[in-house]
């Protein structure tokens, strides 16, 4: 299926390069050859001057002709001669009347300074002559397809190109779903417009590198069956002044001549985080260039008529750094995340790239998925390759567990070179941090419902537990904040539990619960000994990520009074945590156990794994207080145990 494109590419590209460094020293050769031929004197050997002399005196010389400083001359014998005259030699000209010289005089502006001008003229025309010839040949590309434009690098993968569907693209179920609207709209997009329905234009696909992105892209247009136009960002960056944002124009010219039939087109713009930058953010006020692409594209965006029904998909792994101007409404304002795989995830994409390979009966997919945590489409793709490639070697008709299980120690080799795996040691961390999260919800009355938990690393964080409110709150009572505040530092709490020290995995828990408090005892009044007074004074919109401040009229005793009420309340909640969670320890590890297993668990199945354990009777727990205070601990914090 896939993974022809790139080889075919990266070989394309590498024989466009080798093209272009072979016209480039061509025409080097070219100008060398044509500037020696020029300042060579072209009227007969160069002799020294000495020698000219000497000749002039013995008689030997019959005419000269002085052009400047240049001289040209005639030997008695019919050979020429050259030289450059002795700036100021007032005694040459006597000289040469005593023997009987010829002498002409022509003027400076000769032949061979009409050749120098004409190479003033003709060099730069010449090398925007050449700059041009080759980008023409960039662009044309070599692409094999029958349908390589003139102007525009993107390729139109017909059918036969784009074979890639759905079924190629394992792991990522609900992403699939998320994309099947737009499937539907590009193969019959009169039905949506019959019905008013507006499709979104421009989609984001945001996910770590080596997830599938382009692939799914690929996917689309396959399972549509419309034409695909892709450009990747990087292409632009390469490419001339200009040239970026005249590409962009007729990319999206094409694309929407291909609609007019009934059909939709789908444009796929690959890394557009190298076209669609934060603008003005780079030193030296940015890049023209780049931002004059980004500009045209966000105008293209702009100016679809009703009938032109082409989707623009866009991918990245770097949503952070984009231009806010592409991610308004109308442009790509739609943002699918497509996750690295978790366990089951993983299974079915190997399944996918073992479909055509002769496997031995020993091997067991669903093994390997356990043994790969961290590993993304891409890696698995090159695991199934490095297994095929050992048993081959090894002179076997099929590959055997023992060839997948020496492919895995190389594949993780490269990617522990790129940092992203997890070790074994801390994935059981990460596993007790988000069962802290979790078991908190189900053991605070008022904490918000846990909706998944997951630890497959996304981005920068290593796991996560979601947790929604039931319905939108707009209003929280001082126990449910505690409740909340509780099962922030559940994580922490579980850490400390467990393995009796904490890792740096909850610094932003930390955040989270120290904002919490803040706010409690600074703008909700909810702290006894401060008082229901405000004294918070907000910077602006406190949930835009501005701090709240302590306002100036303040007493040093009413400013130590909140720091210290601050940290009660975040003391007093973590120790609640704590000691929730050893009165709940087998339930922490059995959580902690199957998360470890599977790595993602549903908000139901927490409920299923957990409903035993904690019907049992529990050591008796204390009742929820009203402001919880850092109360002694009664237990020392025992040694760590296994998990
Ligand atoms: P991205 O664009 O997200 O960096 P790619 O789409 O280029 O990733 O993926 C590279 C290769 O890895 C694909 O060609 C495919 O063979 C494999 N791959 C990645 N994700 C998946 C997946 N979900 N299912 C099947 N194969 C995948
Ligand atoms: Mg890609
Ligand atoms: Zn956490």
């Amino acid at each position: 299926m896939n993974g022809k494109f790139n080889p075919d590419e990266e070989q394309r590209r590498r024989n466009r390069n080798f093209r272009t460094i072979l016209l480039l020293i061509v025409a080097a050769i070219f100008l060398a050859v044509l500037f020696q031929s020029l300042h060579a004197p072209s009227g007969g050997r160069p002799i020294p001057y000495s020698d000219f002399l000497e000749a002039v005196e013995r008689g030997q010389v019959q005419a000269i002709t002085l052009r400047g400083s240049r001289i040209e001359g005639e030997f008695a014998d019919g050979s020429k001669f050259s030289t450059i005259a002795w700036p100021d030699d007032p005694q040459l000209l006597e000289r040469l009347r005593e023997k009987g010289v010829t002498v002409r005089v022509e003027p400076e502006q000769d032949l061979s300074m009409f050749w120098t001008v004409l190479l003033y003229l003709l060099l730069p025309a010449f090398f925007f002559g050449f700059l041009w010839f080759v980008m023409l040949r960039r662009m044309q590309g070599d692409a094999p397809s029958a349908f390589s434009f003139g102007r525009s690098q993107a390729r139109l993968f017909n059918k036969e190109y784009s074979k890639v569907t759905f079924a190629d693209v394992a792991g990522i179920d609900e992403v699939k779903e998320e994309v099947q609207e737009i499937v539907e709209y590009l193969k019959d997009p009169e039905k949506f417009v019959r019905l008013g329905a507006k499709i979104p234009r421009g989609v984001l696909l945001v996910g770590p590198p080596g997830t599938g992105k382009t692939l799914l892209a690929r996917a689309i247009a396959g399972e549509a069956d419309v034409p695909f136009f892709s450009i990747s960002g990087s292409d632009f960056v390469e490419m001339f002044v200009g040239v970026g944002a005249a590409r962009v124009r007729d990319l999206f010219r094409r694309a929407k001549e291909e609609t007019k039939g009934k059909r939709g087109a789908i444009i796929f713009i690959d890394e557009i985080d190298a076209v669609g930058r934060k603008r003005g953010a780079g030193i030296g006020g940015g890049h023209d260039e780049r931002e004059q692409t980004l500009n045209q594209l966000l105008s293209e965006m702009d100016g679809f008529e009703k009938n032109e029904h082409v989707i623009v998909l866009a991918a990245t792994n770097r949503p952070d750094i984009l231009d806010p101007a592409l991610l308004r409404p109308g442009r790509f304002d739609r943002k699918i995340t497509v996750p690295p795989p978790d366990l089951k995830g993983r299974e079915a994409i190997l399944r996918v790239h073992t479909k055509d390979k002769r496997l031995a009966p020993d091997v067991d997919l669903g093994v390997l998925a356990r043994r790969t945590p961290g590993f993304v489409g891409a890696d698995l793709e090159n695991l199934c390759n490095e297994a095929a490639l050992l048993a081959a070697r090894r002179g076997k008709p099929h590959i055997e567990m023992k060839d997948f299980e020496d492919a895995i120690d190389r594949v993780i080799a490269g990617i522990e070179r790129k940092g992203r795996l997890i070790s074994e040691e801390e994935k059981v961390k990460i596993a007790y941090h988000e069962a802290g999260h979790a078991l908190m919800s189900k053991l605070l009355p008022k904490a918000d419902p846990v909706h998944r938990i997951s630890i497959v690393p996304r981005g920068e964080a290593l796991g996560y537990t979601l947790q929604f409110p039931l319905e939108d709150k707009y209003l929280y009572s001082k126990q449910e904040l505690l409740d909340k505040l509780t099962s922030t530092l559940g994580g922490r709490a579980a850490e400390e539990v467990v393995f009796g020290e904490v890792t740096t995995g909850a610094y932003d828990d930390l955040k989270k619960a120290t904002e919490i408090a803040k706010r409690m005892v600074m703008s909700y009044g909810m702290s006894e000994r401060v008082g229901p007074i405000s004294i918070g004074r907000e910077d602006g919109n406190v949930f835009l990520g501005q701090d709240l401040v302590l306002g100036q009229a303040h007493s040093e005793k009413l400013s130590a009074l909140v720091d210290e009420e601050i940290k009660g309340l975040v003391e007093g909640c973590y120790e609640r945590a704590k000691r929730l969670l050893r009165e709940h320890r087998r339930a922490l590890d059995k959580l902690a156990q199957k998360l470890l297993e599977v790595e993602v668990l549903e908000g139901e199945q927490l409920d299923e794994l957990l409903k035993e354990e904690l019907a049992r009777p529990q050591p008796p727990r204390p009742q929820p207080q009203s402001q919880p205070q850092p109360e002694p601990e009664p237990v020392p914090t025992p040694p760590p145990s296994a998990p």
